[in-house]
């Protein structure tokens, strides 16, 4: 997918669960082709394949799951890690796919793997992403009390003292 998508999609996601990391989610969301440019640059001639090691659905959830066991400021780590995982996610959308791990030896897609990148469709998707991301905002800020169904607001009661901050980290990514 091209940049655009990737990088709507992880900062609408992040913006509904923690939109202080947004910048962190965006810069992972692009991660994986930026890493690899850095690294074809500094090959000295060997060919570095594309959506390959920077792309190992398995590397960014370790990331994920390596964030959440430090301290992480504003779980921007973390989120950086969710941007590269979101990042895959769009590329195994497409007909080429992206691997799993450094022990795939082929591509992972995702519902067919029929979309094309930069068509139609592709649009489409991130529209649709963004669309239901935006209601979720929406819906938070207009809601009396900050309740909306299927999404309790645990980092408002944190704030009103509701909660401790203990319970808060716990619950902090339940949907319901
Ligand atoms: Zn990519």
């Amino acid at each position: 997918m091209r940049w655009i998508s990737h990088i709507a999609i992880a900062g609408a996601i992040c913006a509904v669960v923690n939109p202080a990391a947004v910048p962190a989610a965006v810069l992972g969301s692009t991660a994986p082709d930026w890493i690899e440019m850095i690294r074809r640059a500094f090959s000295r001639g060997k060919k570095v394949k594309h959506r390959a090691a920077t792309h190992y659905l398995a590397a960014w959830l370790a990331l994920a799951i390596f964030a959440r066991l430090i301290w992480d400021h504003q779980s921007w780590l973390f989120w950086f890690a969710m941007g590269g995982a979101v990042h895959w996610v769009c590329d195994a959308l497409t007909v080429s796919g992206a691997p799993v791990g450094w022990w795939s030896d082929r591509r992972v897609t995702l519902f067919g793997g029929k979309v094309y990148t930069g068509s139609p469709a592709e649009y489409v998707i991130t529209g649709i992403i963004v669309g239901v991301c935006a209601l979720f905002i929406w819906l938070r800020t207009t809601t009396p009390g900050g309740f909306i169904p299927f999404f309790y607001h645990w980092a408002d009661f944190y704030e009103r003292g509701l909660v401790d901050g203990l319970e808060w980290r716990i619950h902090r990514f339940d949907m319901i």
